[in-house]
């Protein structure tokens, strides 16, 4: 995969829908492409990437909210407690930003790229990225959890973005509407 065609896939594709496999042995092709995703996640300013957002359907993410990079492969949350809502936007979803109500501390078991398990502890903003990347790998984005009014706000957005994708047209740059972009 060349970095040329390495391009964030926006709602509509169906590779953002699919169930992501776990990977099985992690091989330096992974470490290749968490590399790719984090350069890619920094280059757009995002602070999380899943790998279906690049149009991959395994298991892995990136998560970057200032206190140091994760890469992680095959992450699971083990432990969840409290709540919070958060306003997200997603790099697959420009344009729109929804509340999103998730858990406040989670603990996530996964490997990292040189296949030793990890466990993170993680709160507030942390937790919320990581439980938004998880969601990625599961097929689940923000859309889906907007109230009835968000879902008449940004009905026009979605349409939108669902046009680009059939005209195959690169995406315009977006004003980045919510500050948080995953
Ligand atoms: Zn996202």
């Amino acid at each position: 995969m060349s970095e040329t065609t390495l391009k964030i896939k926006l709602f509509g594709d169906p590779v953002l829908r699919k169930k992501s496999k776990q990977v099985r042995e992690v091989t330096g092709a992974h470490r290749d492409i968490l590399a790719k995703m984090a350069r890619l996640m920094y280059e757009q300013s995002g602070i999380g990437l899943a790998a279906p957002q690049i149009g991959i359907n395994e298991t892995m993410i990136v998560v970057d909210v200032g206190s140091g990079l994760y890469k992680l492969i095959n992450p699971q949350i083990v432990s969840s407690k409290g709540s919070q809502a958060i306003e997200e936007g997603c790099l697959s979803v420009p344009g729109v930003c929804i509340k999103v109500k998730r858990a406040k501390k989670i603990i996530v078991k996964a490997k990292d790229e040189n296949s030793r398990a990890i466990s993170i502890e993680a709160e507030d903003l942390l937790a919320c990225v990581l439980q938004h990347e998880i969601d990625h790998l599961r097929g689940k984005l923000i859309v889906d959890y907007a109230s009835f009014l968000d879902k008449l706000k940004i009905k026009n957005k979605l349409k939108e973005l669902e046009k680009r994708l059939r005209s195959e047209k690169l995406p315009k740059q977006e004003t980045k509407s919510c500050k948080l972009q995953l």
